[in-house]
Parts: C-alpha cells; structure tokens; sequence
C-alpha cells in the first residue's frame, strides 16, 4: 500500500516553476511537433514517441503528417498505407489504435480532439500520460502527464522512493505534479520536465551542475540523486529460434505473407517463415519440413544467408535467413502474395524482414 506523504512541502513551487520554465524557453529543441499546438499533432508525436527517441522519431512524424495532414485524413487512409508510414517504428499496436480513435473522434466529436479528461481517456490507446500530455500542450489544462522519463526527474527532485517499475507508483508521481504545475503556463511545466528528463537529468549519469533546478533537487543536496529512481527489473526475456525463407516462384517473384490480424506486429508482411525448437543450425531436412507442415510450402532451400537477431521488450527473435525457390504454385490471397522487387517497397514489413531482405540484395 502506498503511504500518502507530501513530497512537495519543502520546495518553494513558485521559485521552481520559474526556474523550470525560464530554462525551457531558453534551451528547448526545435521539435516539429512544436510548431503550433495543434491537438492532432501532439497527439501523433506523443504516441510515436513511446518507447522510440526523438531523433528517429521527427522524419517519421514529418512524413505521417505529410500523409495525414488532418483527422479526417487519418481516420479516412488505408490501414496498409498507415502501417506503411509506421514501418521500422515497431509496438504497431500504437498507430492501429490511434487510427481507430481518430476515427471515434471524427465520428463521436466531429473530428475535435475531445478537451475533456473523461472523454480523451475513453479513446483507444490513450493512457494517462497521453491524455495528460494532449490536455496540458494542446489546451492549456493543468493535468499531469507522467511517463518514465517524468517519473525519475521527480523521483530526485522530491526524493520519491516508490518503485517507477509498478504501475501504481504513477499515482503518487501525478498528485506530485498537480501540486507542483504552473497554472499559468501549464503547457510549459510539463514538457518542459519532459525536457529536463531528455536533456539533463538522464537515467545514467544527470547532469546536475548544469541543472537548471539544481537549487530545488532534494537527491542532489543530499548526493543520492545516482540512487534513484527506484526500479525493479524487469521480467525475463523469451528467445524464439525462426527460420525464415526468401522464396521466389519460376518469374522472380517473391513471396510473402501477412501476418494475423492480432497479437504481435499483427497485419504486417513478412517473409515466410517458421519455429524451430532448437537453436541455429538447423538440419535443412527439418526446417523444409517445417514450412510444408506448417505453412504448406512445398520448397526447395538453397542456402542460408545470414542470422537476425531481433529484440522485442520481452521477447528475442533469433533468425536464421535463407533463399529459396518455390516447388509448386501458390495461390494468391489476402494472407499470401506474389509479389516483385519493386512491389515490395508497397507493403509494410517490420524491421527484421527488412533486414532480412537487405542480406537477400547483399547476397546477390
Ligand atoms: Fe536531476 Fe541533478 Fe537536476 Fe537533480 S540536480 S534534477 S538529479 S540533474
């Protein structure tokens, strides 16, 4: 059970505020998602940036808004071509749920992002730290918007101990920040600690003596500050031994296959492949038998070309690459295609198949 306890009584609020904010404005990086403050927009880079940083995320979010300059654009597109603008960015459970709630508040709210804490929270995919972050920079609310990255930041500036790792901590993190956020400029407050979390106070080595709040930082006066945040580790990893295979028909084509409609990088094309129970190395025989038994492949394997590893957050996909030719024909379907080289640049592949097929070009 959390104790309730006032972390926030020995800090002069006003004096951080200010200093916060005041080095925000100073030093902020020019994001895209800045420019204005547009709901849609804040949006979009709030979900591309769980779990992905900033510098892979701004031509990713400068291309989707190229694409889907609007709600309605979204909410409108074709869920290939949205998962196509998400290729390489991984978790693609994070852009079918933001389409699906695009489409909600186009239907639901005539395609105004809902300003209402209990409406934003009922939409897909949008959490606590979302909706707290749409509300306070888009609209101006004084709501909290605490992620990880908030999380450490205030762990040292108030020495917070509860563990960041169980979801509950959260709670005590937001009733930190609703007595701490300007309510003049709330907008401000919030990325301005996201800032500091990304900038200055990095999970490994913080930089305090070039901290703005330094003056404020409890963990610092007492030297702790490399102690926190408290965080327990996290559950153990599961490896999968695939072996996945190029294959072409008698015309050059490439095969691949859509994968389920859920569960793991569900919709997106990938190159035929299988599990094996062992790890690499696999008997050729084996691996031959394994796509006709499971994926009724009738295959001719030439060579392998490589290994892939791939790591998800709770999972390790160890794949051994090879190409291969088709022995009989494939019928063409929603789940299978047949595809050329230049039709592949059409369909959505998550990262490692597009490993994958660099090795294929690589190779020849
Ligand atoms: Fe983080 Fe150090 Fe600043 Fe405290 S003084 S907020 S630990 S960077």
């Amino acid at each position: 059970m959390l104790i309730e306890q006032n972390f926030t009584k020995k800090i002069n609020i006003k004096a951080f505020q200010h200093d916060l904010i005041t080095w925000f404005k100073r030093e902020q990086r020019n994001l895209p998602w800045r420019k204005d403050k547009d709901p849609y927009k804040v949006w979009v880079s709030e979900i591309m940036l769980q779990q992905t940083r900033v510098d892979t995320v701004i031509p990713y979010f400068n291309r989707f808004i190229d694409w889907f300059p609007t709600i309605e654009d979204l909410a409108e597109a074709d869920e290939d071509k949205v998962l196509k603008a998400w290729e390489g960015l991984g978790y693609y459970s994070r852009v079918r749920n933001l389409q699906s709630a695009v489409r909600e508040v186009k239907e639901r709210y005539n395609g105004e992002v809902p300003d209402s804490p209990k409406k934003i929270s009922e939409l897909k995919g949008v959490g606590p730290y979302t909706a707290g972050a749409i509300l306070s920079i888009a609209y101006g609310l004084p709501e909290p918007a605490v992620d990880g990255n908030v999380m450490r930041v205030l762990s040292r500036i108030l020495i917070i101990e509860e563990d960041i790792a169980r979801p509950a901590s959260r709670k005590v993190f937001e009733k930190a920040v609703r007595e701490l956020i300007s309510h003049q400029d709330p907008s401000s407050f919030n990325q301005a600690l996201m800032e500091l979390g990304a900038l200055v106070c990095t999970p490994t080595s913080p930089a305090c003596l070039l901290c703005p709040v330094r003056d404020h930082c409890q963990a610092f006066e007492e030297g702790i500050q490399d102690e926190l945040p408290v965080k327990t580790k996290k559950t153990k990893t599961r490896h999968v031994q695939l072996a996945s295979v190029i294959l072409m028909d008698e015309t050059g084509k490439f095969l691949i296959h859509r994968r389920p409609d859920q569960g793991l990088l569900a919709n997106l094309w990938e190159f035929p492949n299988v599990e094996m129970l062992s790890s690499f190395q696999h008997e050729r025989e084996a691996v031959r038998q394994q796509l006709k038994d499971t994926l009724s492949l009738d295959v001719q394997l030439e060579k392998i070309i490589g290994q892939i590893e791939h790591v998800f957050s709770h999972l390790v996909w160890n794949i051994e690459v090879y190409i291969g030719k088709l022995n009989s024909s494939v019928e063409e379907n929603q789940e299978w295609k047949l595809v050329t080289e230049d039709q592949l640049q059409d369909y959505a592949f998550p990262v490692p198949h597009q490993k994958m097929f660099k090795l294929f070009q690589e190779y020849e």
